[in-house]
């Protein structure tokens, strides 16, 4: 059993992101990436698979600069087989991301994909959907635990007020959550062998997709900055401000 996983090289969750001056966007300029960290744990836990038995290759998907090369060798030092980079420097929005994906299926017939819930510079929220859609495919989306077994997937979910469990019928898309699982650190012998493992480079012509963006950002800007507080004397003067100037009484 084949399983896929895509992995998105975004900004590092540790990096306080800078507006452009143009309002055009992001500054990537000179920043930190990582990968982004629900892929982390959508390799984490295809790796487990593989370690369980389960599943049999793990074959992890990045779409984007030719830098997300860097993404693809982290994803085969925690332990993914082999990696597929669909190169492109167009931006690259969540229906041309799952367009990729759905052509990918076809050609590699996954048995399951495995995708973060969300990636955290855009947080769209939307591949998983949209290529579970484009596909045919059942999915799971936001899952917490990941059983597979006789050709199915039973999947648990965080929902208000409790936990959902989904049984999928395979292959399907599932997303991850958080609580998932803990991803591995990548220790320097596994990074050593990633190396060596194999990558393969095609173009989104090479899967007949056009990825041209369907969304224009008008602008991007910095959220407003706090004011300094008050301290004030008294309770009376407090439910006075409240009334009078933060008219929320
Ligand atoms: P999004 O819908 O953009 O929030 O992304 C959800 C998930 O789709 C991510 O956590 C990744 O697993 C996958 N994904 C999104 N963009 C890419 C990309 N460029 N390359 C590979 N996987 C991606």
């Amino acid at each position: 059993m084949k399983v896929l996983v895509g992995v998105k090289r975004v900004v590092d969750y540790n990096v306080k992101v800078r507006v452009k001056s143009d309002g055009t966007g992001v500054d990537t300029t000179n920043v930190k990436m990582s990968m982004n960290p629900f892929d982390e744990i959508a390799v984490e836990e295809a790796v487990r698979l593989k370690e369980a038995g389960v599943v049999s290759e793990v074959v992890a998907v990045s779409c984007g600069v030719a830098q997300a090369q860097e993404t693809l060798r982290t994803a085969l030092a925690i332990g993914a087989d082999r990696a597929v980079l669909i190169e492109s420097s167009e931006d690259l929005q969540p229906l041309a991301v799952a367009k990729l994906l759905k052509a990918l299926v076809d050609k590699e017939q996954p048995s399951l994909v495995l995708l973060g819930k969300q990636a955290i510079d855009n947080d769209s929220n939307q591949t998983g959907q949209m290529l579970a859609a484009l596909a045919s495919l059942p999915q799971a989306t936001f899952a917490s635990k990941v059983v597979v077994a006789e050709g199915k997937a039973t999947v648990s979910r965080e929902v208000d007020g409790g936990a959902e469990t989904l049984s999928l019928t395979l292959p399907a898309v599932v997303t991850t959550d958080l609580r998932l699982n803990e991803p591995r650190y990548v220790t320097l012998p596994n990074i050593m062998k990633a190396k060596k493992k194999p990558l393969e480079t095609i173009r989104p012509e090479d899967l007949g997709v056009d990825v041209a963006p369907r969304l224009k950002t008008l602008k991007v800007a910095e959220p407003p900055k706090r004011s300094a507080g008050v301290t004030v004397p008294d309770v009376k003067t407090l439910v006075e401000k409240l009334k009078t100037e933060a008219k929320v009484l």
